[in-house]
Order: C-alpha cells, then structure tokens, then sequence
C-alpha cells in the first residue's frame, strides 16, 4: 500500500468490480461448508486497512476475524518472519529442544494470569489447543465429564465442536459427538442454579467433572460480556468441587480487550488458559498454558505435534508479543474501544428501532440489531462502503479491529457503519 498516504484517501469509494473473477474461481474449487461472509478477495494489507484484488480498500474492523492483532504486515513481525524463515522452517517440537519453541513457551508463561509455575504447549491452532486442554483435563484430573456453555464457539475438531454449543449446524450431521460433554446456560444466575439444582443433581457427581470451558467474553455466540462477579461464582464453584476452570481466549486474548487475558477483568484465575488467533499475527500459532502440577501429570508421548509451535509461528508470536508491550498496545485498544463504544453508542439512540445493544471491552465490540436480517443487511452495505466488519452470535455485528487502530481510523469506522445502519 502507497507508504505515508493518509488514511481518509484510503477509504475511497470503491471504484469495483467486487472482485467477481476471484470469487467464481475459489466458488468453483473450495469446500461448499466455507461460510463466506461477503465477496471480499484480499491481496494485501497494511495496518489496519485491506486491499482486495481489484484495487478496493476496505478498513478491516474484522483483523482477520480478530487474528491481526499488530495490523497487517506490521514490519517487526514480517521481518522477524523474514529471518526465521532464512534461518530454519521447521523442526519438530514435539521430540527436540527447539529454542525458539521455548522462548515463546517462556514469554507466554511470563503473561500467564496464573499464580504460580505455569508450563505451556503450542499448537497450530484454537481447536487444537482446545483438544489439548481437554485431554489434559481428563488426564490429570482422572475425571470423564466436561463442561462448556450454551453459546460458546471452542472449534471444529471433534472434541472441540462438541463443547461448541452456539448453532446446529456445528453438530447436525457430525455424530456421535465426544461423549460427556454437558452443557449449562452462560453469564447468568441460571448457569449456578442448573449446575448445582440440575446436572449435579440428576446427570453426574460433581466429582466426575474434569472441567468447564469457558469464554470471559462470549466471541462467535455473539461478544456477549458476563456481568460482574459471575467468574468468581464459578471460579468458586469449580474450587467446591475440585473442577479445573478453562479459560478459552482464542478469541478474547492477546490484549483485545486492554488487558493481556481478558479473565485479567474479572481477578479469577483460571487453571488452564487457551489462546491463538491474535498471538502471533496471523501465523498459526496456538497454545495452552496450565499450572505446573497440571503439566507435569501427564508423560512423555501422551500428547504431542509435528508442527505445533513451528519455528517461523514462534518468530511471529514473540514479535507480536513485544510490540503490544512496545506500542502499548494494550492501552490503546481501551481507548480506541471506548471511542467505538461512546460512537456506537450515538449510532443506536439515532437507530433505537434496529440497535438494541452496544457492549464490549477495548477492542471487542458487539452491537446487537434487532432482526439477524438487519444485520445481515448492515454487514452488507459496510462491506460495500469500504468497512469490514462481521456479524456473530444471532443477530449482531462484531468489530474486533487491529489493536493498532488509530482514533482518525475509529471515527472513519463509525461513519461508515452510521452510514451503513442507515441505509
Ligand atoms: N475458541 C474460540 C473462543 C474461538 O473463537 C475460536 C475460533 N473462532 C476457536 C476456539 C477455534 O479456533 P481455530 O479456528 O483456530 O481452530
């Protein structure tokens, strides 16, 4: 993209085609189960602004559905993957002593919001880190049973799509599913009442539940946010009967929300926190870290990845680690986010009919319309204005931006998605 150009140039209108040819040909040859939000076709990006095939630019308020954390192509972590890449492309983790592998265990750990040791595994993946943790969960605690949400999104893979539980068409079709999983209701009083008052009751002893997953925020079952001290009631509950407390922050991590780990909002620890996504920028890159004894429970050979942790993800995750440090990152996805929130905000008082909700924390917002069609429609038309963004959950919009979104970018944002909600 043309270096020094300001950004209001950016966003021009698009001058299209929608990139028509791009999209026949990958209709033509991909998988029909691609969701496919909008014909967008990237060729490249730059901070936080995308350019599709025929010469569009987009504000990309998606960041690769929130896994461009530094912006695109931000040029520490392209050189940074530039050097590994020249140095070594691959050696397996799983049977060597690969120092790059345990540098990033070490400068994750370092971040881990966990008091105590803490050992960490990568993986390629969220789902992958998901199956991990649960095979760790099962293992460690010799307990079958696991717990996740209504609502919640944990992955594809087998284990991981049964404690997915936000649509039907995660499972129609796919089983039998992973057996003993249970499911309880999110972010409110009735996740207790049918925890304790149900499924302990009449499904299982709490004594044979190995775990319960959970999301701080909500991300694909719709960046739902739990109110205040629910965390610690479950936090307390899990200590009541010996169940590890898994924080997934696939979504939520890597210092979206102003803080590293969004569980950092609530003061819970977890046992046992996931990420991936905006760890390392857009290479795949995964991870689990756990408390030490957790870790140390299980013996060579019980769980493993060719490429889990590659040397070129790993470049990429300490990069991207050091420049939310750097840039403060962190601060200003508060900020921005507030920015967003208070426009959003605005936007919903002049749209009461079709905006019934604006929530989040720094940089992972939710606006919930009143009909999925409205925002589907609105999805639609900030696509066709320049502005990416994403619906979730049943009928809402997400904006999980670049944590290097600038306020001149914010505002470009809000305008185009005022314009957009309008119509
Ligand atoms: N957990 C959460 C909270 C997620 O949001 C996602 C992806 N949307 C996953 C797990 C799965 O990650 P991946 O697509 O990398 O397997």
């Amino acid at each position: 993209l043309p270096a020094g150009r300001p950004v209001p140039d950016l966003v021009t209108a698009i001058p299209g085609p929608l990139s028509s040819a791009a999209v026949e040909r990958d209709l033509a040859v991909t998988s029909r189960s691609l969701p496919r939000a909008y014909p967008l076709a990237p060729r490249r990006g730059h901070g936080s602004v995308i350019e599709d095939v025929d010469g569009n630019l987009f504000l990309d308020f998606n960041a690769g559905i929130a896994v461009n954390s530094t912006g695109h192509c931000h040029p520490r972590v392209t050189a940074a993957v530039q050097e590994q890449a020249g140095e070594l492309l691959h050696y397996s983790a799983s049977d060597f002593f690969l120092p790059i592998y345990a540098e990033m265990c070490n400068a994750l750990a370092a971040t881990a919001p966990i008091s105590g040791p803490v050992r960490v595994f990568l993986s390629n993946s969220g789902a992958e880190a998901v199956e991990g943790a649960l095979k760790l969960a099962r293992y460690a605690t010799k307990r079958p049973y696991v717990i996740s949400f209504y609502g919640a999104f944990h992955g594809r893979t087998m284990g991981a799509v049964t404690l997915t539980a936000s649509k039907s068409k995660y499972h129609k079709g796919f089983g039998p599913l992973l057996p003993g999983v249970l499911r309880a209701p999110f972010g409110d009083d009735s996740t207790f009442e049918h925890l304790e008052n149900t499924l302990f009751r009449y499904e299982v002893s709490p004594d044979e539940v190995a775990a319960i997953f959970v999301e701080p925020i909500q991300g694909e079952g719709g960046y739902l946010v739990p109110p205040a001290g629910w965390m610690a009631r479950l936090r307390e509950l899990c200590d009541k009967h010996g169940i590890l407390l898994i924080a997934d922050e696939v979504q939520s991590g890597a210092g979206r929300t102003g803080k590293m780990w969004a569980i950092e909002h609530t003061g819970v620890q977890p046992d046992i926190l996931i990420t991936a996504k905006g760890l390392a920028s857009g290479l795949p890159l995964g991870a689990f870290m756990a408390r030490a004894e957790l870790m140390e429970s299980w013996p060579a050979g019980a769980h493993g990845s060719t490429y889990g942790g590659s040397p070129v993800a790993c470049a990429a995750g300490l990069a991207t680690l050091e420049v939310i440090k750097s840039e403060r990152l962190m601060e200003n996805a508060t900020e921005i986010g507030q920015l967003l929130i208070e426009g959003l905000t605005k936007i919903q008082a002049e749209h009461p009919e079709m905006i019934v909700d604006v929530r989040g924390v720094g940089l992972m917002i939710g606006v919930e319309f009143a009909t999925a069609a409205d925002a589907a429609a609105v999805q639609q038309r900030a696509f066709e204005r320049g502005l990416l963004v994403l619906e979730c959950g049943e009928s809402a919009i997400r904006l999980s931006p670049p944590l290097v979104v600038t306020a001149e970018e914010a505002e470009i944002a809000l305008s185009l998605f005022a314009e957009a909600v309008a119509g």
